[in-house]
């Protein structure tokens, strides 16, 4: 690692220099060229929408259908608008009835909720641990009060729970699990891909997450009559013929005129642009290990501050870092990020009292009802959060895990921290 030449020496002490971080961490990397080249090319022509094809010709969305579905050895794929879009078509081919309990994870991100909320059901938040997955204790406690039949399991952050035990679990308590793996698409746990455990798995190409096409979502499952009712939701009329990853005609059959259109398609730009990532995704896997272990070995033993535990069948993907500082009182939260604004590093604090930008909690879906997760309150007032884009190298992680300690050490050791306003962050 190479030392700062104004700090070595002198880290903790008053003539410590004030490193600052000039990268955005909002930006991502530009698309490689074969995915501009792809879009060119069917701008060139024109025919955009999926089922807007020349004969012999098999859409863009079709193929990247075909070809995700190799990727992560699914049977069936369906591109679709969104990964939000996503959630909600598998909820809804899973029969979602009107205010039907749907379990998920109490930390997780506002579309989520979003969805079973869009579908109809109505989520029931479900505890979390210290390392960030799904609480078994209070699911089966849950499942058994609510009588709940669905589990929308959310891999929040890339961190996956511990999933043979989690299915052998919901197999006892006859629960379907649908996985959110918008933050764990190339992830996987004891080698088997993420989204593939549970009946149906759902993916977001948003820019934020591992492949990027502005917007967009895919869907995979094994289960030949959930995929011909998600292809039938998305908006497909009675074109699902033009669908290679999805069952054959004899499925729908029985379906077509009982499955409303749900309008969600993706368009061929979106998967032209995808098409070409999707080979890229274990090389972008390497290099987000690569940040994060950074980042990790920077941070370690620093006083106050709590890594997240990542245990070895977890093959992570993190397009995102965290980590706890336990038992801080808010205004020393607050003081800490401010800091880290001010040196350019940008974290997000799942603690906050209102919800800041995608940074919200439960408490703050108030259409969800009035629930509590008390152990979840304990771990959010202490949970900080930070975007890792494939646009910082190695060296910018070691920056910005000097910037933190340096802080965390300050703010965490100080006797008295003045107030100060939450930093505004995108
Ligand atoms: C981004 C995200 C989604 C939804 O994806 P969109 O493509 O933005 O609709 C769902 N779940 C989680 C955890 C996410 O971060």
């Amino acid at each position: 690692m190479m030392e700062h030449p104004d700090i070595a020496g002198t880290e903790g002490g008053a003539r410590r220099a004030r490193e600052r971080f000039a990268g955005s961490f909002t930006q991502q990397e530009p698309l490689p060229e074969a995915s501009v080249a792809a879009a060119l090319a069917v701008m060139g022509h024109g025919r955009l929408h999926r089922y807007n094809t020349i004969p012999g010709e098999t859409a863009e969305a079709a193929l990247l259908e075909e070809e995700f579905a190799a990727f992560t050895g699914a049977r069936y794929c369906l591109a679709v608008a969104s990964g939000g879009y996503a959630l909600g078509c598998a909820l809804r081919a899973c029969g979602v009835a009107a205010a039907e309990p749907v379990l998920t994870n109490a930390f997780t991100l506002a579309p989520v909720p979003g969805a079973i909320a869009a579908a109809g059901g109505r989520a029931v938040f479900v505890e979390i641990t210290g390392d960030l997955t799904l609480d078994f204790q209070d699911l089966e406690a849950k499942a058994r009060e609510t009588g709940a039949r669905l589990l929308l399991l959310s891999h929040m952050r890339g961190h996956v729970c511990d999933m043979g035990r989690l299915m052998d679990l919901c197999r006892a308590l006859g629960l379907t699990v649908i996985e959110d793996c918008a933050h764990t698409m190339g992830a996987d746990w004891d080698g088997v891909p993420s989204g593939r455990h549970g009946a149906i798995g759902c993916y977001s190409t948003q820019t934020y997450k591992h492949m990027n096409s502005g917007e967009g979502g895919l869907i995979v499952t094994d289960d030949a009559g959930l995929a011909a009712r998600m292809v039938l939701l998305s908006g497909s009329y009675m074109l699902y013929g033009a669908h290679p990853a999805a069952p054959g005609p004899e499925v729908f059959e029985g379906l077509r005129l009982d499955i409303p259109n749900v309008s969600g398609r993706m368009d061929n730009l979106r998967a032209a642009v995808l098409r070409p990532q999707i080979p890229l995704l274990p090389g972008r896997r390497l290099r987000w290990r690569a940040l994060h272990d950074r980042l990790e070995a920077g941070l370690r033993h620093v006083p106050g501050l709590r890594l997240v535990a990542r245990p070895g069948a977890e093959g992570f993907v993190p397009s995102s870092f965290q980590f706890l500082l336990p038992e801080w009182e808010p205004v020393r939260v607050t003081a800490f990020l401010a800091a880290c604004a001010a040196r350019g590093v940008e974290l997000k604090w799942f603690g906050a009292e209102a919800p800041v930008a995608f940074t919200s909690r439960y408490q703050h879906w108030r259409y969800a009802g009035g629930q509590s997760c008390p152990r979840t309150d304990r771990i959010l007032a202490g949970l900080v959060d930070m975007r890792l884009p494939l646009s910082f190298s190695e060296a910018d992680a070691d920056l910005i895990a000097r910037i933190i300690r340096d802080e965390a050490l300050r703010i965490g050791q100080a006797e008295h921290v003045a107030p100060v306003q939450a930093p505004r962050v995108q």
